[in-house]
């Protein structure tokens, strides 16, 4: 019998579109999720788009007896481990609920995996570990640093997971640096659905295409790029989940290893342009107006993609039109 992946955060963005790229490529999936910040309904989703509904367990990663049980239960060949909090400003808010859920977690999460023998682990990371770039595009070598309590989770945990790497011969790592997660399954069915006000620009004018929100705020038009609004690289989602598949595969199929791989598509587009890419795929007037700099911005990220191509033998496909597309089907189901 085939050994079960476990996904931990797989009801949430990124893990669901992962869950259907899983299934496609003949895996078996055993989602744990605290509902936190995602809904059931998802795994009805997946199960319509894939024809297979994943295993759900809800629960906490910070839970040592469940994940103990759930590895004496489930015969698990690898975890891929999307659970954390990701909202920077909350982070700085509240620092202490982002160390104990991502920090704390993932911990617990190591040690339940190192007793039961479970030593492959794809985790997500985030280009913010490169802090403000000082070379574009942003190489895996470049320095780390964070900004925000967030990003600092993510260092720490990249940090320990070196640690736990050379102490312990066995372990297989990819620490996966997303880019700017965007879009959404092509079928409208599954998507990024943020609760209350979005933080990030796409969600944000998905719901001011769909008249939820008056206009969007540019943050910043001063900043030293072509048109002074901020420039990011942005990934379709599906991109993205294609790349854990890749990743998981490349671990499987290699002397253990720890490593570090951007995924992004090595372009970056401006607010501007992303609003007018929206604009063109809902067919709808996309107001703003521009605002002072968002305090922690930087101005200009994009990614070295060659690692990922040379290891991973992954790239980005999809354009930032097929993005907005399929986000503004995702978009236009909603509410
Ligand atoms: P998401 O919030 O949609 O998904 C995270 C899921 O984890 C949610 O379903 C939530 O309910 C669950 N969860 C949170 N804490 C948990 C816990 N303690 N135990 C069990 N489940 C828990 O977020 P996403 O956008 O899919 O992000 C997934 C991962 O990717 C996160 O680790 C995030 O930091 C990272 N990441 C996201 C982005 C982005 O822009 N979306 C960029 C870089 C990195
Ligand atoms: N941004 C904006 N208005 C918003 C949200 C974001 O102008 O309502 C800008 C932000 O300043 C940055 C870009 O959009 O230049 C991407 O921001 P997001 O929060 O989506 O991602 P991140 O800051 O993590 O790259």
């Amino acid at each position: 019998m085939t050994r079960k992946i476990l996904v931990t955060g797989g009801t949430g963005f990124i893990g669901s579109h992962t869950c259907v790229e899983l299934i496609a490529g003949g895996y078996q999936v055993l989602v744990l999720d605290n509902l936190s910040n995602s809904r059931e309904t998802v795994l009805d989703a997946i199960e319509q788009i894939s024809g297979a509904r994943p295993g759900f367990i809800r629960g906490d990663i910070r839970d040592r007896a469940l994940l103990d049980s759930i590895f004496k239960q489930h015969d698990i060949g690898a975890v891929i481990h999307f659970a954390g909090l990701k909202a920077v400003g909350e982070s700085v808010a509240r620092p202490l609920d982002y160390h104990d859920n991502n920090v704390a977690g993932t911990v617990t999460l190591l040690q339940a995996m190192q007793q039961a023998g479970v030593r492959s682990l794809v985790f997500s990371s985030s280009a913010t570990v490169y802090g403000d770039p000082q070379q574009l595009p942003i190489p895996e070598d470049h320095p780390l640093s964070a900004t925000n309590p967030y990003g600092h989770t993510k260092l720490v945990l990249e940090e320990i997971m070196g640690q736990l790497s050379r102490s312990e011969p066995g372990w297989r790592i990819a620490l996966l640096r997303y880019f700017n997660p965007v879009g959404a399954h092509p079928s409208g069915l599954i998507g990024e659905a943020p609760q209350g006000v979005p933080n990030n620009l796409m969600p944000y004018v998905a719901q001011v295409a769909s008249g939820q929100r008056e206009r969007v705020q540019v943050f910043g038009q001063d900043y030293d790029t072509p048109d002074g609004t901020g420039v990011r690289d942005y990934i379709h989602v599906m991109d993205l989940a294609q790349g854990h598949v890749a990743a998981l595969r490349y671990l499987q199929d290699n002397e253990p290893e720890l490593l570090a791989v951007n995924l992004g598509t090595g372009r970056g587009y401006s607010v501007l342009e992303m609003i007018q890419a929206f604009a063109r795929s809902s067919g709808r007037d996309i107001p703003y107006t521009i605002a002072p700099r968002r305090p922690g911005d930087i101005a200009a990220c994009w990614a070295d993609t060659r690692l990922a191509r040379e290891k991973l033998g992954w790239t980005a496909v999809r354009d930032i039109q097929e993005m907005c597309d399929d986000a503004w089907r995702w978009q236009a189901r909603q509410s």
